[in-house]
């Protein structure tokens, strides 16, 4: 138990703020965390749990939990527009120690083991901040105003309390030239194990199987510029994009067409020369978003872990606890947000010659 317990209040109850909550109550903290949405969802995207993270995870005797939301997925398959198999990779780097699991289902499990130690308040949004040297105040859209040690925002790639305390998220946020769009499908696929993805120059199709219920992803390179939060711009774009596009695309784009629970954004990268602001700080997707192109989950909960150990290291001195997180940290996150541009030409090469030459190399890999 550390000799001073903080009262820190965490804005977003996702990958990042669960794992955090989780930590800090373990530790003994006064833990509020403030979620936008109304309750605890499931399923999502899937997303990887591995490497440290995966450590974090099992102190937290969250294993056997994830593994049982887990997907079965062990490879990823590119194909031609009639399905049949180019080149392949593996999508584990460990056969027992990683876990890749619906995005909403490894946010509940963090939530669910942090509800005993910290006080959940969904459905609401921090307004406004206001920091002295010994505290910050904050003022809720729902709740009634309320003071703490710290602030955290680990409230994602559009980040309020960045916003709120760093600036506008132009000066932070560059948008890689791409957009990731997916929908939800029915009917399970015939394999568990596979993801399948097709690739014409600058636009990839992939049908990943989840846990039953398949989803269908749309990685493209665009420069129109359309906001993320215009359902009908966003269509407009998948159409034009996708229009003689091979495989089943034309299927599966009808299907994005049609619902209405999609998820569309720009693919793009944050990074800000600190993250720390007086006795506010960021964690997650709001400090070093790398999109879908770096393990950004398990990122969130790497930083987590090294939060919360800073913190619990010299609980009476918040701002060198959070210089220590940021000067850790950091390491990871720089490296990971360097293999963005190898990552994003290896799953969406932007000309015909780059597809040609990505799935030589990986069958040339897969016969050494
Ligand atoms: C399509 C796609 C595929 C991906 N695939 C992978 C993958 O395979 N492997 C991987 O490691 N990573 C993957 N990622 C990245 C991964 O999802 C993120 O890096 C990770 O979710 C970051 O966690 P986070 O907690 O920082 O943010 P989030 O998971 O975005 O959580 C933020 C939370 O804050 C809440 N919130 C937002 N605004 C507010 C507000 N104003 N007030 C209160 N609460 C708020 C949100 O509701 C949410 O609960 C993928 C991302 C995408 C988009």
């Amino acid at each position: 138990m550390p000799d001073r317990r903080l009262s820190v209040l965490i804005s977003g109850g996702g990958i990042a703020g669960g794992a955090l909550a989780c930590l800090l109550a373990q530790g003994g903290h006064r833990v509020t965390v403030v979620e936008r949405d109304q309750g605890i969802r499931s399923s999502g995207n899937p997303v990887d749990v591995r490497g440290d993270a995966f450590d974090v995870v099992e102190r937290l005797n969250l294993v056997s939990r994830l593994q049982d939301a887990a997907t079965s997925v062990r490879q990823l398959v590119f194909v031609d527009t009639a399905g049949q198999r180019l080149a392949s990779m593996a999508t584990r780097w460990s056969q027992d120690r990683e876990v890749e699991v619906p995005r909403a289902d490894l946010s509940a499990a963090l939530v669910n083991a942090a509800r005993d130690g910290a006080d959940f308040r969904f459905d609401d949004t921090i307004f406004e901040i206001e920091a002295d040297g010994h505290g910050v105040d904050v003022t809720f859209e729902r709740a009634a105003p309320d003071r703490f040690d710290l602030v955290v925002g680990a409230d994602g790639l559009h980040s309020t309390v960045r916003r709120l305390a760093f600036g506008p998220e132009s000066d932070y946020l560059t948008d890689l030239g791409m957009y990731v769009a997916t929908v939800r499908l029915q009917n399970a696929l015939e394999r568990a194990d596979t993801v399948l993805m097709y690739n014409e120059p600058g636009a990839a199709t992939a049908l990943h199987p989840g846990t039953g219920k398949p989803i269908a992803a749309f990685m493209f390179r665009s420069t129109t510029q359309v906001n993320s939060r215009d359902a009908d711009a966003a269509k407009e774009l998948m159409t034009a994009v996708y229009g003689n596009a091979g495989w089943r695309a034309p299927e599966l784009v009808a299907a994005y067409l049609a619902a209405t629970d999609t998820y569309f954004d720009t693919v793009s990268r944050v990074r800000l020369p600190t993250w720390t602001k007086g006795l506010v700080t960021l964690l997650g997707d709001a400090a070093s978003c790398v999109s879908l192109f770096g393990e950004g989950s398990s990122s969130a909960i790497q930083g987590a872990a090294t939060l919360a150990e800073s913190l619990d290291a010299s609980p009476q001195n918040v701002p060198a606890a959070l210089a220590r997180y940021q000067a850790k940290h950091r390491t990871v996150t720089s490296r990971r947000q360097r293999g963005v541009p190898i990552a994003s030409h290896l799953l969406v090469p932007a000309s015909r010659a780059g597809i040609t030459l990505r799935n030589s190399a990986l069958r040339l890999a897969r016969r050494r």
